[in-house]
């Protein structure tokens, strides 16, 4: 990684720059830290000091939310020991959603997709929060 004046560059294997990364940890093209911002609209159903999540723009199921770090993690590939203990608060706030859509006791489904094969299309992680109806296993 490479400190080039306010911004962290990352040399990612395949030979692509990655993230421009401010101080604060935030992704100038990342949709995501935008949200986080507030600078695009977001229906946003928890927020903790590390973490925001808000109702998934095309939900898959009744009730579909994104889980997110407030500062930006590109893939699972970028958690390391630095950073892992936001994956608890993570599940924390998951616990949290389900008590607040009272779905604890039927169930609901976390994911975090990565990269293409995983079906990855934002580039900041995110759980998915997906409950209110059966949800089928194996996923497609
Ligand atoms: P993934 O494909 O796992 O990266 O999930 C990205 C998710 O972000 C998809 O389920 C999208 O529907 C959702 N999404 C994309 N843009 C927005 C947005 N502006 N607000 C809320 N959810 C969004
Ligand atoms: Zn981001």
């Amino acid at each position: 990684m490479l400190m080039v004046g306010r911004y962290h560059m990352h040399f990612l294997e395949e030979g692509k720059w990655s993230d421009c990364m401010n101080e604060v940890g935030e992704n100038n093209d990342c949709l995501f830290c935008k949200i986080v911002e507030k600078k695009i609209p977001a229906d946003i159903v928890y927020e903790s000091e590390d973490i925001i999540a808000f109702k998934d723009i095309e939900p898959k199921a009744p009730i579909h939310c994104l889980i997110i770090p407030k500062k930006h993690i590109s893939t699972i590939n970028d958690i390391d020991g630095s950073n892992s203990n936001i994956i608890g608060l993570m599940y924390e706030a998951a616990a949290q959603l389900a008590r607040i859509f009272n779905v604890d006791k039927d169930g609901y489904r976390v994911v975090m997709n990565c990269n293409s094969n995983g079906g990855q299309t934002v580039y900041h992680i995110h759980l998915h929060f997906l409950a209110g109806r059966q949800l089928s296993w194996p996923p497609g």
